[in-house]
């Protein structure tokens, strides 16, 4: 066994392609359908917003996609991403277990979400639009595409929640660095925004109505498209960059995954590091236990319902077949801020589905205390949402001192928390409540969900 800290790839060994699994699943994806008709959605209907490139990978059956010359370039200012062996968290744990965790922290924008802003970035810009629409929550996917835009020479227009605008000011300026234009949503710009501020003007927004406002935004300007940082099938197949370097690390550092963990708020970082692994475990060449985690006051794949539903609050976007807590259901406001989604990944959900993965939730507290440990023996302080996998990792790795069991752990570190020192400060001073889950809320956003056939 390599008894390295750091275990570093060269540019050269970075992966050529990414990794498709749809054509793999052992059941077969079911069809978004269209909020209109109810019928499948066709590549013609996801034209207005999307460029050619992207709308064919979403539906692939190939199973490798060349990464293009120009995304392998701007991968490598931060490609390969480190996997570090984590022995002073080990160490205080005094556990059996082998700790590895791969670190998308690096980054310029400190998360994994350029993996997929950059790719997104490129195949519009040779499809010829000049601009980008987007939604942000707490800013990271919008920074991330102005970050991505920017490289292209593209314009970037972000729609960000006005609460999280108005609260959390160094993500947006952070954007404005990188070129990006930032409205707080609800704005003036769209039919959408205009009728929400009419009804109330003081409306602090939301991510589904975001989302809606920039849809809109593409969908009525001839150059301008529309991009999405997790849930969709491209996203995850971009994001399999971490899964597959993260496996080539592993055979240098001559160790195997026993256990694959990450956070999961769309699913894309998580099903970006799952899919090589699940793809082994679905050939029967390995049995590796992979599983993802989200916080109890967003229990998406361990309380939601398997069925269709919209992946926005207004029922503009087409319906996705996922778990879902009902696309009005509105979580409390924890503070990692990228896991408040209803849905997830329709590719993620199958494989839950399927029993391929398994889910599990955690409270804010324990969290944060795992989190804090981390920050104490890594060095590293992670992001909130980052920090639910590592709660998994941690209790998976005292389980292994219990038992005996000298397993290996591998953690996808999903970013930062440079700019969520806020939340560490509630952490520490005591202010932060542990959310149970809030049936009658999910009951209620559940309640008109228009029914469709699952085919399951
Ligand atoms: C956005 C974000 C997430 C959640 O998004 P996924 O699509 O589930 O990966 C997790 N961690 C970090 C650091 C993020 O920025």
């Amino acid at each position: 066994m390599n008894d390295s800290f750091k275990i570093q790839l060269d540019e050269k060994q970075m992966p050529s392609a990414w990794y498709n699994i749809l054509p793999e699943l052992p059941t077969p994806l079911a069809p978004p359908l269209h909020p209109a008709t109810g019928r499948p959605v066709t590549p013609d209907d996801l034209k207005p917003i999307f460029p050619d490139a992207i709308i064919a990978q979403e539906m692939s059956q190939e199973p490798w996609i060349e990464i293009p010359g120009p995304v392998r370039e701007i991968y490598k200012l931060w490609r390969p991403s480190p996997l570090h062996r984590a022995r002073n968290l080990e160490k205080a744990l005094k556990t059996p277990a082998r700790i590895y965790y791969k670190n998308e922290g690096v980054s310029p924008p400190g998360s994994h979400k350029p993996n997929t802003a950059v790719a997104q970035a490129y195949y519009n810009k040779m499809a010829g639009v000049k601009r980008l629409a987007t939604e942000t929550g707490a800013g990271q996917w919008g920074s991330a595409l102005s970050f991505a835009c920017g490289l292209f020479g593209m314009k970037c227009t972000v729609y960000m929640v006005k609460v999280s605008y108005n609260q959390k000011p160094y993500r947006k300026i952070l954007m404005q660095v990188w070129g990006g234009e930032v409205y707080p949503s609800p704005t003036d710009r769209t039919n959408v925004g205009r009728a929400v501020l009419a009804k109330n003007p003081d409306s602090k927004g939301s991510l589904g109505m975001a989302i809606s406002e920039a849809v809109e935004d593409a969908a009525t300007h001839e150059d301008t498209n529309y991009a999405l940082g997790s849930v969709l099938n491209h996203v995850l197949l971009h994001q399999t960059v971490i899964g597959l370097e993260t496996k080539r690390q592993l055979e240098l550092a001559e160790d195997k995954a026993d256990i694959v963990i990450g956070c999961v708020g769309g699913g894309s970082n998580f099903g970006g590091m799952a899919v090589p692994f699940a793809s082994d475990n679905i050939k029967g060449k390995e049995s590796v236990e992979i599983i993802g985690v989200e916080p109890t006051s967003c229990p998406t794949l361990t309380k939601g319902q398997f069925r269709y539903d919209f992946g926005d609050t207004a029922g503009m976007t087409p319906l996705l077949l996922m778990y879902t807590l009902g696309h009005g259901f509105e979580p409390p406001g924890i503070h990692a801020g990228g896991l408040r989604y209803h849905g997830d990944a329709p590719i993620l959900c199958n494989l839950v589905r399927s029993g391929l993965v398994k889910a599990r939730a955690y409270p804010q507290n324990p969290v944060f205390e795992a989190a804090l440990l981390f920050a104490r023996t890594e060095g590293i302080v992670p992001a909130p949402e980052t920090s639910h996998a590592i709660r998994a990792v941690v209790d998976e790795a005292i389980k292994c001192k219990e038992t005996g069991e000298e397993k290996c752990i591998v953690c996808c570190f999903s970013g930062h928390g440079h700019f969520d020192l806020a939340a560490y400060d509630d952490y520490m001073a005591g202010r932060l409540v542990d959310y149970e889950y809030p049936e009658e809320m999910i009951a209620e956003a559940l309640k008109d969900l228009p029914k469709f056939p699952t085919g399951i």
